[in-house]
């Protein structure tokens, strides 16, 4: 097998994890945003709750000052009754009386209604505030599971990057700087497996006499139409169950005993 192939093979390895994880990464701060969704709705509820709680409060305090200035009336003309002369004067003036206590009555009624309402906005904000807890509680807690992965990826992706530049320093500079054009103009495979014949990267019946060079792969092939480098995934390839992190190992051994 040409000395070349695994190494190449065991950097496209590392290098299609690495494109996951930075696929990944991309993706949480979308994940964050979307798990404080329902937080900030809760929130803005909460505060729409005080609010019209407040207002409430207000409508009813300003009820009870009507009150008291219009229990006040009623008093003054109930001090005028005695300084009448006159019976019709005396019977309007009762009249006006009864007039005013009835809209005193008006307006204690519509206070008793006003603390009816305050006492249910109360309820219904408190209601509010411990949904707003709660989600409060879930989005600290699906926060914190992001970032302890997205910590466990950005971890991984040092580590498959010291494995990468030691993958790399195997290759010669030449086949690495066509690997490195290959894959940014492929954007998946740079180096395919050809299985029954076909190549992996373009899906393509390969002809027979380059499917068996690959096979014996003394040289590097290259597929006749995407022009990626092949390598035979059959019996020929020696370690093919191993991980890639044990092909980089077995790799840096190579490179330490030649
Ligand atoms: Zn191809």
């Amino acid at each position: 097998m040409n000395p070349q192939l695994q190494p190449l093979i065991d950097l496209q390895t590392l290098d299609l994890r690495i494109m996951e994880i930075k696929e990944q990464q991309k993706k949480i701060p979308d994940l964050i945003e979307t798990a404080e969704a329902p937080l900030k709705s809760a929130t803005q509820h909460l505060k729409t709750m005080t609010s019209s709680g407040e207002t409430l409060v207000k409508e009813r305090r300003d009820r009870e000052r009507d009150l008291e200035i219009h229990e006040a009336q009623v008093e003054k003309l109930r001090a005028r009754l005695t300084e009448l002369k006159t019976n019709k004067e005396y019977q309007a003036h009762l009249f006006e009386i009864e007039i005013a206590n009835k809209k005193k009555g008006e307006i204690e009624e519509q206070i008793l209604t006003l603390m009816e309402r305050v006492e249910k906005s109360q309820q219904e904000a408190k209601q509010a505030q411990i949904s707003a807890k709660e989600a409060e509680r879930l989005f600290a807690q699906e926060k914190s599971r992001l970032e302890a992965l997205s910590a466990g990826l950005a971890a991984e992706l040092a580590q498959l990057d010291q494995k990468r530049s030691k993958a790399g320093a195997l290759l010669d500079k030449p086949l690495l700087d066509r690997y490195t054009k290959l894959k940014a103009a492929r954007k998946d495979l740079a180096v395919a497996p050809v299985r029954n014949g076909i190549c992996f990267g373009c899906r393509l019946q390969l002809p027979p006499q380059l499917v068996a060079e690959v096979k014996r792969s003394d040289q590097l092939q290259t597929c006749t139409y995407c022009h990626r480098i092949l390598y035979w995934d059959g019996e020929r390839v020696t370690v093919p169950t191993t991980t890639p992190e044990t092909l980089v190992d077995a790799a840096d051994d190579m490179q330490e005993t030649a």
